[in-house]
């Protein structure tokens, strides 16, 4: 008895290691940066360092993480964040005990997918990158500085700033600037393949 009650703190240990060394790669496979693994994991910067190098072959970027909301709402990568948080919140609202973290990795998982399907296969960075994506959710959540807004056309959710109110909200493709029209025509412009078709169907 006393063997079984020693063992049980060092099998929990050894658990929840290995549930935060795939929490982790699945981040990394993602596209994760070193600092989002290390705020969402409980493993040491090392640590994550080397399984980094172990799955992507090369060392993490040592860069700054993006700090300006101000990005996510420029034409193109608003079609792409919203695409995306409108995915994060339709899993969080379909499986609400998930953990924020997993319906991210899911969300940004389909987001990702679609992004490939669209390069017909061929796998390239999407517009939104994951960190990028962790960030958005951390400029609606903690710094309440961008909320999903609705247009006031289609009906879609998009980001604004959150103190963007007014009937006049449109969204990036029912009022795209005027130097996107010719590409968006044209079909030659990168933007995400469901929402091409949400607005198709509207
Ligand atoms: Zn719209």
């Amino acid at each position: 008895m006393s063997q079984t009650t020693k063992t049980k703190p060092v099998h929990r240990k050894v658990l929840d290691d290995a549930r935060q060394i795939e929490l982790a790669t699945r981040m990394i496979r993602c596209g994760a940066r070193l600092q989002v693994l290390e705020a969402e994991t409980s493993l040491s910067y090392d640590r994550l360092s080397h399984l980094y190098h172990e799955i992507r072959g090369c060392s993490p970027s040592k860069g700054l993480l993006p700090f300006s909301e101000s990005w996510y709402l420029s034409w193109r990568a608003n079609l792409h964040a919203s695409l995306f948080y409108s995915l994060f919140v339709a899993i969080e609202k379909a499986r609400p005990n998930l953990p924020e973290v997993e319906c991210l990795i899911r969300a940004y998982q389909l987001y990702e997918g679609n992004e490939i399907a669209c390069e017909g296969g061929e796998r390239k960075e999407p517009y939104l990158t994951f960190t990028r994506a962790w960030m958005l959710v951390r400029f609606v959540r903690r710094a309440d500085a961008l909320k999903l807004s609705h247009c006031q056309d289609c009906g879609i959710g998009f980001l604004t700033h959150t103190h963007t109110h007014g009937l006049t909200l449109r969204c990036a493709v029912c009022n795209p600037p005027p130097r996107a029209l010719p590409a968006l025509r044209g079909g030659s412009i990168d933007t995400p393949h469901d929402l091409s078709l949400h607005h198709a169907a509207a």
